[in-house]
């Protein structure tokens, strides 16, 4: 049994390495982005960073892979941190409930006019790049700056070749961006959004890299630097469309298992929240039919099923 106050992190890594690593042959990966189907399928890594400046890894850690949808986290966090209102405007075009609807649906957004259900499905994740680009003028600059300072490694960066591949084969992303923009819910050109949003789910990082720059939300709010991101009531609302909306159309089957918030991506990365503790990240390239990575989603299970460390 572990210690819920005292956490023995590199055996709880230990333990959900073994229990992911079980699932081989489980799951597929993504080849919707042809680039993304070169994933080294039983690749798996993953990382945990405390609030105290603790890091710690297992596996393929430090490999980079295609963080994908787990930029959306990113994305929103600094659009909300850098508006002035508070946020306010930013959710007058985007919704805060689940979905219940695959990530990419387009139905959901015309019977309701436009204004997409969360930030994390792509219709709702490409207003939020819109608001990004007009808050910075360079949406995907500002989330790989963000990325690169809080992780300490500036070879973070786009991967050209899989930015290419989704701009090629984003038809569904393009009429969805065309679609909200024809309800005046776009403020940038439909082109301009589209490459934002392609390369900042196209960036390349790690295990490592993404515990160190998603801890901020463990922290309530505080860079790693010590200075203040975004207030304590912004960063538990991040965290709460994170549990409710984090991991696609299957946000409840991840609350049951792991209770704890969490974005995943098509890459198979998994960033999740302990809030006041650490964040933890698992990848593994096999995804289940909800689009969840099946060895990043059983690493975390286990992680905090052992621990009986979660926020229930
Ligand atoms: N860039 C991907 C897309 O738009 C993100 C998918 C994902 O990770 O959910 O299809």
């Amino acid at each position: 049994m572990f210690d819920v106050e005292n956490l023995d992190y590199p055996a709880l890594l230990e333990a959900a390495e073994a229990a992911a690593r079980a699932t081989t042959g489980r799951g597929r990966v993504a080849d919707y982005i042809p680039a993304l189907a070169e994933a080294d399928p039983e690749a798996f890594g993953m990382a945990v960073a405390t609030v105290d400046g603790e890091l710690y890894g297992v596996g393929d850690w430090e490999q980079p892979f295609s963080i994908q949808s787990v930029s959306k986290l990113f994305s929103l966090a600094l659009a909300l941190a850098y508006s002035s209102d508070g946020g306010a405007g930013l959710w007058r075009g985007v919704g805060r409930e689940p979905s219940g609807n695959p990530f990419n649906s387009l139905v959901q957004l015309e019977t309701e006019h436009g204004i997409p259900r969360n930030p994390f499905i792509n219709a709702g994740a490409l207003v939020v790049t819109d608001r990004l680009q007009s808050l910075t003028g360079d949406a995907s600059g500002a989330v790989r700056q963000f990325l690169r300072r809080e992780s300490g490694n500036p070879l973070l960066d786009t991967d050209p070749v899989v930015a290419a591949s989704e701009a090629e084969h984003g038809h569904r992303n393009a009429a969805l961006a065309h679609f909200i923009a024809s309800h005046g819910n776009l403020r940038n050109p439909v082109d301009t959004v589209l490459e934002h949003y392609y390369a900042h789910c196209a960036v390349a990082a790690s295990c490592r890299d993404l515990v160190l720059a998603g801890a901020f939300l463990a922290r309530y709010g505080v860079r790693t630097d010590g200075t203040r991101l975004m207030t304590r009531s912004e960063a538990k609302r991040i965290n709460a469309v994170l549990l409710t909306c984090g991991t696609y159309d299957a946000a409840g089957e991840f609350a049951f298992r792991v209770g704890l918030p969490g974005k995943s991506g098509v890459g198979g990365g998994v960033l999740a929240i302990l809030p006041g503790r650490a964040a933890v990240c698992a990848w593994g390239p096999r995804l289940d039919q909800a689009g969840n990575s099946v060895a990043a989603v059983t690493a975390l299970d286990t992680l905090t099923t052992l621990s009986g460390c979660s926020v229930f």
